[in-house]
């Protein structure tokens, strides 16, 4: 059959390739008794208010706790995941449970990732709504993260589905905003909430002239849509000062927090609250 396909085909059946093919496969199976058995865990990581860095939400990611290869990243399976109709499941999977777990992180906005490749999903949104239902969660303290290729390939169903989500009080964030092909413009034609500026930008800079540029251009443009500005991948002090500068909302990165188990994260949060309420109580006693 190769053959009869031409020369350039014959690499296809390469040793290495037909091994990536085996491997992408077995993680496919494993990954689907993964999600049966609940493998599959959520770590939480810290968004802050720029100017006070107090934390106003957390970013729900996945985790895959594989008995025999331990913990595994989801850059190692969500691009299988994709591949196949496994993401939809992985993605709907994920909502829940951060939609249950967020019950021990009160009174914060909890971001949930959700693959370009749901938006085409026609059952989406009704999965969205029965799960808020079910969970009995505030859609307006959820907030789901696309990336510029979701809107870039949305079809007018897809367009339809942000707007109802939309409707509901739920948030949009632009993820890793900048690695694509998405401009303000078409930020403007969808009902997006908030652009997180992706880390490649942060790390340079106070390292690279032109980063610093298109981040104060970027925050600018988008304040002045009535955006909210949040910087991802922050790690250094002097990458705060400059998003202090441009007038950034939020910062999210290792500076702050790394991802946290639900419990760590519930921890921090309450120490946060009791920090706070101290603080009235000082303020208070002082009043004449
Ligand atoms: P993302 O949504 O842009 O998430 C941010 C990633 O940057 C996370 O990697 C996080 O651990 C990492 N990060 C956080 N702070 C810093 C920092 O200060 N410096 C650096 N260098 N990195 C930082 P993670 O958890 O490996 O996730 C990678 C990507 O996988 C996510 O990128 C997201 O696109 C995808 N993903 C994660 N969970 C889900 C999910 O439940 N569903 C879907 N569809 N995608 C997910
Ligand atoms: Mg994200
Ligand atoms: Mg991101
Ligand atoms: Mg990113």
């Amino acid at each position: 059959r190769a053959k009869s396909e031409g020369r350039g085909t014959y690499r296809l059946f390469e040793p290495h390739f037909e091994r990536e093919r085996l491997e992408r496969r077995r993680t496919e199976v494993e990954l689907a008794a993964a999600l049966d058995r609940g493998e599959l865990n959520l770590v939480f990581q810290p968004q802050v208010d720029v100017e006070s860095e107090r934390i106003v939400g957390f970013e729900a990611l996945v985790r895959w706790d594989h008995p025999t290869r331990g913990r595994i990243l989801p850059g190692a399976f969500i691009p299988v995941a994709e591949g196949s109709r496994l993401i939809n499941r992985l993605d709907a999977y994920v909502l829940r449970s951060a939609c249950e777990q967020a019950k021990e992180l009160p009174g914060v906005t909890i971001s949930v990732n959700m693959s370009p490749l749901n938006l085409r999903h026609a059952g989406m949104v009704d999965n969205i709504i029965a799960t808020l239902r079910q969970t009995d969660f505030d859609p307006r303290r959820l907030e789901i993260e696309i990336t510029e290729s979701a809107i870039l390939d949305a079809s007018a169903e897809g367009q339809d589905a942000l707007a109802r989500l939309r409707g509901l009080g739920v948030r949009l964030a632009l993820d890793d905003f900048g690695t694509g092909h998405a401009s303000l413009v078409h930020v403007r034609r969808f009902p997006i909430t908030k652009i997180k500026i992706d880390k490649s930008f942060i790390l340079n800079l106070g390292v690279q002239r032109d980063a610093a540029s298109i981040v104060e251009y970027v925050v600018r443009l988008g304040r002045s849509l009535g955006i909210t500005l949040t910087a991802e991948g922050v790690e250094t002090r002097e990458q705060l000062r400059f998003l202090r500068a441009f007038g950034a909302h939020q910062a999210q990165g290792y500076l702050f927090s790394p991802p946290l188990p639900l419990q760590a994260a519930a921890a921090l949060l309450k120490r946060q609250a009791e920090a706070e309420s101290q603080r009235v109580q000082r303020g208070s006693g002082e009043l004449p």
